[in-house]
């Protein structure tokens, strides 16, 4: 046996006994001639005692942090006062009879015993990311997303979802990012392209008659990088058959219910709060609005002709937005403070914040002016102004712009207001979604993927006015992070193809790129629907963390680089020619 127990195990009851340890070495302490090494595994820390005359003469190593130590020695009770209760193994020590160095260790690249190692730079971080999983607090994050995964799949088993695995190398299915290719060598020429996602392979389950689908699958999509972004990430992939919007939604809502409470402790009450798109982005500017902030944004479009302030008026006319944002108490903000706001919706496109006081005695500041008697009531009333608010508004020609301004700002003083305590969660469902956004040139594309079925009552807009079609589609969101999307399926060929056309994908791309779904639809296909879970994201804001790299083994940097392989990399040209490929002169790369 190379060790009898782990460095977190040993207690009072193990006295007397011989023990055989192996770990790191997480600190020496030297007390002339005696020496204290704290060893350390996953499961926690023992206090070793190296004292020669216990070691049959033999010479004490050299001890370095992070050496590997087996150690064999007598547990023996720690002197009264030297105990220490907050570590299990506090009430003993191991007396040292033998000591080998297994795994010796140089100078580190950085001290691991920084917590959390929030002031090492991230890449040196990655780039060692063996050292910097040794410590606890990185530790324990990837033990509770083992823990979530276990948890996620319980709760599927416990419900017949079935787990299947679906193909890597595969075809390009669509779900609006760039797909990585890898070429094929039998096939010159050719390439499979990595799943963006198992979409229609879910689909073709139900089809299959599997009823239930489960898969914790990695997904990869060719984007630009963002603190929630990676090129691959792994997805809780979900499908239904016989099921309705209530169904997915029923079955996520106690799954997720079920793992919060049992990870975290925290009980979240279902239903869940649901918020059509539409009333989403008016009330929070956007479509993954974080409910931790009690504010919400007002619109002032229908009272600009009673408000006498240009600026307002000439966005509505130009077909923008008026929307305004109440602080409650904010009047007591300070100049400094407010300017600090104007800056930052700067950053978001806005031209300005128009702000204004509701004081004790008087409306302050520079939009005071034009809120007098009637003006001054509309604004306090759909603003739900009382005494000592501060007023900000947002105007511009374009709604993207206010919209997503003042979300920004919304967040924003969240943050400084303490409304973003990462152990409170809130979580909400997104429905009605359009089924689809209007591309560069004003040609429809879809918002979530081409399979999601229409809203029953907008079928007939599709070619009439297909932007104003809603979608059978929803997002559970948490904390202001889309951490989930889904929707009904679309499971007759006439329709699914009428949605291709729509797209602009004839009946010959059709055939070309999806003849396999049209095919399987052909056969009894049972109506379905389903959602996939961002497990990065969910594992990020279960451990409080506000990166997604910091959840993620090995990930890449926001270049798309491994640090620890130093992938991507060049190949040997023999590899390329083997593929039948040759590389084009370099490109500059993108700049962000
Ligand atoms: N395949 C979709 C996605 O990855 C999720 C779904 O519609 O189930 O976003």
């Amino acid at each position: 046996m190379l060790r009898t127990q782990t460095c977190g195990e040993l207690t009072a009851e193990n006295e007397g006994q011989v023990a055989v340890l192996i770990g790191w070495v997480d600190a020496v302490r030297d007390h002339g001639g005696v020496r204290f090494v704290d060893l350390r595994d996953r499961y926690g820390r023992t206090q070793v005692t190296l004292h020669p005359d216990n070691l049959g003469g033999a010479e004490i190593p050299t001890l370095r942090a992070e050496q590997v130590l087996r150690i064999e020695g007598a547990v023996n009770m720690r002197p009264d006062g030297m105990r220490n209760p907050k570590l299990t193994t506090g009430d003993i020590e191991l007396i040292a009879t033998s000591v080998q160095v297994v795994g010796d260790c140089p100078a580190l690249p950085f001290d691991l015993s920084d917590v959390g190692g929030g002031d090492v730079n991230e890449e040196l971080r990655f780039q060692y990311r063996f050292l910097d999983m040794r410590r606890d607090s990185v530790k324990r994050r990837f033990i509770l997303r083992s823990d979530l995964l276990h948890e996620l799949r319980q709760f599927l088993h416990g419900e017949e979802f079935v787990e299947l695995e679906t193909p890597v190398l595969t075809k390009s299915t669509p779900e609006g990012a760039r797909d990585f290719l890898v070429p094929s060598r039998l096939n010159p020429g050719e390439f499979y392209a990595l799943p963006q996602s198992p979409q229609i392979f879910k689909q073709l389950f139900m089809v299959a008659g599997f009823d239930r689908y489960m898969q914790i699958v990695r997904c990869f999509r060719d984007e630009d990088l963002r603190a929630d972004r990676q090129p691959e990430f792994t997805q809780l992939d979900l499908e239904l058959a016989c099921v309705e919007e209530d169904d997915v939604i029923d079955v996520v809502e106690r799954m997720v219910a079920q793992v919060i409470s049992r990870l975290k402790g925290i009980d979240i009450p279902t239903p869940f709060p649901r918020l059509s798109f539409a009333d989403s982005v008016a009330r929070y500017g956007t479509d993954a609005p974080d409910l931790r902030s009690p504010l919400v944004l007002e619109t002032l479009d229908d009272l600009v002709d009673r408000i006498p302030f240009n600026i307002f008026q000439k966005a509505v006319e130009a077909g923008g937005h008026v929307k305004g944002l109440r602080i409650p108490g904010g009047g007591a903000w300070s100049r400094k403070v407010v300017t600090e706001l104007e800056g930052f919706v700067k950053n978001f496109g806005a031209g300005g914040l128009a702000w204004v006081k509701s004081n004790e005695d008087a409306w302050v500041g520079p939009l005071s002016r034009f809120l007098e008697g009637e003006s001054k009531t509309l604004v306090a009333e759909r603003m739900h102004a009382e005494v000592g608010d501060l007023l900000l508004f947002v105007a511009d020609a374009k709604k993207s712009v206010v919209n997503q301004s003042l979300a920004q700002l919304r967040k924003e003083i969240a943050r400084r207001e303490g409304h973003n305590d990462p152990e409170q969660l809130a979580v909400c469902w997104v429905t009605e979604f359009p089924l689809f956004d209007s591309d560069d040139d004003g040609n429809p594309t879809p918002c979530h993927h081409p399979f999601t079925a229409p809203h029953p009552e907008d079928v007939g807009l599709l070619d009439s006015e297909p932007l104003r079609a809603r979608a059978r589609a929803y997002d559970l969101v948490l904390n202001g992070f889309e951490i989930g999307g889904g929707s009904i399926r679309i499971h007759q060929r006439d329709l699914q193809e009428r949605v291709f056309q729509r797209i602009g994908i004839g009946p010959e791309e059709a055939v070309e790129k999806f003849s396999f779904l049209l095919e399987a639809l052909k056969y009894g296909a049972p109506p379905h629907g389903g959602i996939a879970l961002g497990i990065d994201r969910l594992a990020m804001l279960l451990v409080g963390d506000s990166s997604i790299r910091e959840v993620i083994a090995f990930p890449k940097t926001q270049r798309g680089g491994c640090p620890l392989t130093d992938a991507p990399s060049p190949v040997d040209p023999a590899q390329l020619a083997e593929l039948g490929l040759e590389l084009a002169p370099k490109v500059p790369a993108p700049t962000e």
